[in-house]
């Protein structure tokens, strides 16, 4: 999967993107959850996560209480080990990873931790969840993080004329 690509096409498109977020909030469509988790059913049938891994590599999820409960005793480390040893508190006062590429993503672009990953992982990159007018400012942001957001906006664009 060719990441810096992605990075330049999302630069390109940024200004139209924009104004399309912006049409979208102003429409708010009846069915744009349908036609959102369609989009991504679709799309995720073509692209593999494991030729990409760029969320695991980029972004910090957010950590709550039981995510730490439940990678320490997964890992069968104490809690107060596990939080000193690879979180930080960031800005708005989350934990999240103390540095990324996340420490638990392997060579092969695996997650070390996947059956006990983080609710943040697991719902990354959102575009099956319900509600998806109340995301549509973290989708646009995705749009040059993650292959998948960006092939699904850019079919919505012609779905949403
Ligand atoms: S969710 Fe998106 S960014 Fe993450 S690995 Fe899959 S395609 Fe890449
Ligand atoms: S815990 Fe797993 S899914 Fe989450 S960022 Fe790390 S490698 Fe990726």
């Amino acid at each position: 999967m060719d990441l810096l690509k992605l990075q330049e096409q999302a630069k390109q498109k940024k200004i139209e993107n924009a104004k399309f977020f912006k049409k979208l909030k102003t429409k708010k469509p009846k069915n744009l959850d349908n036609v959102v988790h369609d989009l991504h059913n679709k799309t995720f049938e073509k692209i593999n996560c494991l030729d990409c891994a760029n969320c695991c590599k980029t972004l910090g999820p957010l950590i709550t209480e039981k995510d730490i409960k439940t990678l320490s005793k997964y890992l069968k480390i104490k809690e107060v080990y596990f939080i000193e040893q690879y979180l930080s508190i960031d800005e708005d006062s989350d934990y999240v990873f103390k540095k990324m590429p996340c420490p638990f993503l392997l060579d092969n672009n695996y997650c070390s931790v996947y059956q006990y990953r983080p609710k943040a992982c697991r719902e990354y990159p959102h575009t099956d969840r319900k509600k998806i007018y109340q995301l549509l400012n973290i989708t646009e942001k995705n749009c040059s993080i993650c292959p998948a957001v960006f092939q699904i906006v850019e079919e919505l664009k012609i779905n949403c004329k």
